[in-house]
């Protein structure tokens, strides 16, 4: 299916370019898709560069946007699927290291090129399929090297994130970097202080998220780039590869789940969640994903923490198996899922289960707590037989007491204290809310 997307895609970007020529234009696939063409990756989105002028782009198709007109980017939009058409430019002047002072529209495609930031992306392919590479990209693809175009100290020099977008290439497709272009780079890392933290984030999402994180965490480490971000994360990424490094996990190809990488990112760096969760907060990260890696590392905080005082409590001898430890890990474990959701406690199932690290115990806890979940009477608040309105009508006020008051009734219903129906709900609330006024402020 995907390859009869690809395919059709690609019939959809020669649409494009017929009709640039037709008019009299020269257009191109160009960058990424090029790239990944050539290494027989499957392509995610396909950018043509054309000398035609936007305006000129944007008159030519029914469903075109001025996506980025100040960079001469058109988004053009055939049976639904956007293309980039972008006119050829040069750029000038980089006085705050980041963006070109100026952009001018040009006639010549190689001048184009030459813009780009490394040889493997600034390749070209005509109608007639001809690649049209300058820079020799496809030599270092052939050799696995990444390498700038020009000169690379001039390059990052120009666009500090460049550095970040040459080391997540280099985990990405496994490249080594050319040794001038890591020199480069080391001389440049304190420009990286330039780059907004968001564009920052989205390289660093891509890294951790990409097919080698560990290779691309050791390189952000060993180059030393994080020492120059403005919220410093080099002692969590050096770190976070020191145990990656010493539990043989360097590369995490066993998980594809991004919110399983971030959480162990940060366990591996020994933060809690509210360390945690402030870094992301500053990194930016979207508010949902956040709280889903918090999720993820409170659980596993608590029911760590739990596992630890039973095996203690059970070495020492304080406990008979069965009677009293048992339902200890239970009662956390149904706690945990209730307080945070199904979806969580499966993350948080699918994150350990991962792990090559467990003992027997450990691995019989897991086993137990698949069907723990299995047996919750209810897997959150919202599953209860007794609703907000019913407990308005009997009397109690609305405000948080009320909230606290369902979070309580979920748990005693999850642990078996009390069964899942109406009428011993309601007897339980009034029962509360006679001992103790808490509940009903
Ligand atoms: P991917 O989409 O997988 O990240 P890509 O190469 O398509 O890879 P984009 O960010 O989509 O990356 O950029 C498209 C093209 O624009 C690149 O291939 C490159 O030629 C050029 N480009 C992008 N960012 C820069 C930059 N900071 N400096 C120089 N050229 C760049
Ligand atoms: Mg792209």
């Amino acid at each position: 299916v995907s390859l009869l997307k690809q395919e059709q895609q690609q019939q959809l970007a020669w649409q494009i370019i017929d009709r640039l020529e037709y008019e009299g234009y020269e257009a191109y696939l160009v960058g990424g898709c090029v790239r990944d063409q050539l290494l027989g990756r499957a392509i995610k989105d396909i950018d043509i560069a054309t000398s035609a002028l936007p305006e000129t782009v944007l008159g030519s198709f029914k469903r075109a946007e001025p996506t980025g007109l100040q960079h001469g980017t058109i988004t053009v939009i055939l049976e639904g699927i956007p293309f980039e058409v972008t006119t050829f430019r040069s750029e000038q002047g980089y006085s705050d290291h980041r963006r070109p002072d100026e952009v001018r529209f040009i006639r010549d495609l190689r001048e184009d090129l030459s813009r780009r930031d490394f040889t493997m992306n600034a390749m070209a392919i005509d109608r007639s399929g001809r690649l049209i590479d300058p820079f020799g990209g496809e030599h270092d693809l052939r050799q696995r090297v990444l390498r700038c175009v020009g000169e690379p100290q001039k390059r990052f020099a120009e666009d500090a994130l460049r550095m970040l977008r040459c080391i997540r290439f280099a985990a990405e497709y496994e490249l080594v970097i050319e040794q001038e272009t890591w020199s480069a780079l080391l001389a440049n890392v304190t420009r990286i202080q330039d780059i907004a933290i968001e564009r920052i984030r989205a390289e660093l999402e891509r890294i951790v998220e990409g097919t080698s994180p560990g290779r691309g965490l050791e390189l952000l480490a060993s180059s030393g780039i994080t020492d120059y971000f403005k919220h410093s994360l080099s002692d969590i990424i050096s770190a976070a590869v020191q145990v990656l490094r010493a539990s043989q996990l360097t590369d995490w190809t066993y998980t594809d789940e991004p919110m399983i990488r971030w959480a162990r990112l940060f366990l591996a760096a020994g933060l809690d969640a509210e360390v945690a969760g402030k870094l992301m907060r500053k990194l930016t990260f979207p508010n949902r994903k956040l709280q889903e890696i918090v999720q993820l590392i409170t659980m596993h905080s608590v029911l760590w923490e739990q596992a630890q005082i039973v095996m203690a409590q059970r070495s020492k001898g304080l406990l008979r198996e069965d009677s009293i430890e048992q339902p200890t890990m239970e009662k956390t474990w149904k706690l945990q899922v209730v307080k945070h959701g199904e979806e969580a406690a499966l993350g948080w199932l699918a994150m350990t289960s991962a792990r090559v690290d467990l003992d027997e115990q450990a691995k019989d806890w897991l086993r137990d707590a698949y069907r723990w979940l299995d047996e919750l009477p209810i897997k959150r608040a919202s599953e209860l037989a007794i609703k907000g309105d019913h407990l308005l009508q009997a009397g109690f006020h609305a405000g948080p007491g009320l909230g606290k008051l369902l979070r309580y009734l979920a748990e005693a219903v999850a642990v078996g204290d009390l069964p899942n129906d109406l009428p011993s709900l309601m007897t339980e609330s009034l029962r509360l809310q006679s001992v103790k006024s808490d509940y009903d402020e």
